[in-house]
């Protein structure tokens, strides 16, 4: 069957990004599976394997608009050391989760310098283009309580 709304998708892929750069790839895993339609990947991947069927394999580019967003500098920050209570050595790199005005936002530190610290709440393949090379492995027709979750069930999906 072909790829279409409400369609459990599997595909293996190896995320690029201009350099030629391996970001992420499914080699070694199972691969990712997804509902279609529901918002469950990036949207402009999800566009792009529309209509396509297992088996197939195709190259997918897909801008940081229909990606993980552009850059917004407004999601950078300085924030004072004393935020970061009860964690005895922030550096950058580490992960925290921060409360915001729009809920709960993951950000990254980017810096520490004295008693300040600058962190980045933009996703880190946030303003890069990307590069897909799929190749579905499987497609089937979800059930009715995987289209009412909004996510798939069993293998490769949630538990529960
Ligand atoms: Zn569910």
């Amino acid at each position: 069957m072909q790829i279409a709304q409400n369609a459990v998708v599997a595909f293996h892929y190896t995320l690029t990004n201009d350099a030629g750069e391996v970001l992420d790839s499914s080699e070694g895993r199972d691969p990712l599976t997804y509902l279609h339609g529901a918002g469950n990947i990036i949207p402009g991947l999800e566009k792009e394997l529309e209509g396509h069927e297992a088996g197939e394999k195709l190259n997918v580019a897909v801008t940081p608009e229909e990606g993980y967003g552009e850059v917004q500098p407004q999601l950078v920050q300085e924030v004072p050391r004393d935020a970061f209570q009860g964690v005895e050595s922030v550096e950058p790199g580490m992960q925290f989760q921060a409360q915001t005005q729009g809920g709960p936002l993951m950000v990254t530190v980017t810096q520490v310098e004295g008693d300040t610290v600058t962190v980045d709440g933009n996703h880190p393949l946030a303003g890069q283009k990307l590069n897909f090379d799929v190749e579905i492995a499987e497609v089937r027709e979800a059930s009715q309580e995987e289209i009412e979750h909004g996510h798939v069930h069993g293998a490769g999906g949630v538990e529960h």
